[in-house]
Parts: structure tokens; C-alpha cells; sequence
């Protein structure tokens, strides 16, 4: 019902245009922000996801609440069920730009809700700061290290059109043990 676009369509691979700041609150995004949290929520793995994921080409991410409960590593991750009674919020970034990045770099796993079962490694900066607004229209700077700051570039990358598999090395495919399907 709520699948999310898969590597091979172009909206991917389109760089995703502003949310005019007067329509932040609007209908229109509210709608968009409200189907973005059902894709996600829908996904036993996800943390995170961009705009382009459902077909709408705009700069807007979001980040779940789950991700502060989630082991660093995205080996370890896989392994953790998702606790289905646990109700999370998001954490919703409109027209994010990356404003500083940490020179430290490390090499992370990673995959991607479009990129189905794919994993590999990738160079991401440890550190890293947003600054956007949220569904209020309130302009806000968030900076991270750790999980959340790989999200940041990894959903910036999307609403630039590129997706973790340009840059990453050993991909390998890595499908659930299991299939978990609620839908
Ligand atoms: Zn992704």
C-alpha cells in the first residue's frame, strides 16, 4: 500500500526541489509528512527516510524516534526486532542543508529501504550538522555523531539524486532470514 520506490525508478535520481517555506504548513505537506511516517513505520528496518522514496521529489526527510534505542551498527540492528507496541515519533527535516561535517571519517555499513537488501561499506563523516526546518515551519540546527549523523548524509544524498550504492564498497546482498510481512 505504501511501498517504497526502488532503485530503477528516476525519481531517485533527481534532484529533489525546496518546499517553499510558505507551504510548510500546508495541506499539501502535511499530507506528504503523514504518508512518509505510514512507509516508514510500515519497514521491520528502516530509521529513516527521504521524500523521493514515495515518489514526491521535494527536500524533506525524516528520522524516527527509534533510532536513539537502535545498537550503533547496522549488523547488530538487523538482528533487533522492532518492538511493534512501542509508538515512535519522527523527526522531520524540510530543506536540510548539511552545514558541517566532522574530517574524521570512518567506514560504516549501511543499506537503504530503496536498495532492498543490499549492504556495504561506505565512508561517512562521524560528525555531522543539519540545519532545516521542521513541520512547524521553525528553523532549527541539529548537530550529531554516531548513527544519526550517517542518516543525515545518507537522506541528503537521496534528495540529491545519489544513493549509497555510487559510493559504497563489498556490496553485498543480505535478504531477511525471515520474511516479516505485515502489509
Ligand atoms: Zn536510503
Amino acid at each position: 500500500m505504501f511501498a517504497i520506490v526502488q532503485t530503477g525508478d528516476p525519481i531517485l535520481r533527481k534532484k529533489a526541489k525546496e518546499v517553499p517555506e510558505k507551504e510548510i504548513k500546508g495541506s499539501k505537506i502535511v499530507a506528504i509528512l503523514e504518508r512518509m511516517k505510514k512507509a516508514l513505520d510500515l519497514e521491520e528496518d528502516g530509521v529513516a527516510i527521504a521524500a523521493p522514496q514515495i515518489g514526491v521529489s521535494l527536500r524533506i526527510f525524516l528520522v524516527s524516534e527509534r533510532t536513539f534505542d537502535l545498537p550503533e551498527d547496522v549488523s547488530e540492528r538487523r538482528k533487533q526486532k522492532k518492538d511493534r507496541s512501542k509508538k515512535y515519533g519522527h523527526l522531520v527535516f524540510i530543506n536540510p542543508v548539511i552545514t558541517k561535517t566532522s574530517k574524521e571519517k570512518a567506514l560504516l555499513e549501511e543499506g537503504c529501504l530503496s536498495v532492498r537488501y543490499k549492504y556495504g561499506k561506505i565512508e561517512r563523516a562521524t560528525k555531522s550538522t543539519v540545519t532545516a526546518f521542521d513541520e512547524h515551519g521553525k528553523k532549527f540546527t541539529r548537530g550529531a555523531s554516531g548513527l544519526m549523523a550517517q542518516i543525515f548524509q545518507h537522506e541528503t544524498d537521496h534528495l540529491n539524486g545519489v544513493l549509497f550504492t555510487d559510493k559504497a564498497t563489498n556490496v553485498q546482498d543480505i535478504p531477511p532470514k525471515e520474511s516479516i510481512k505485515d502489509v
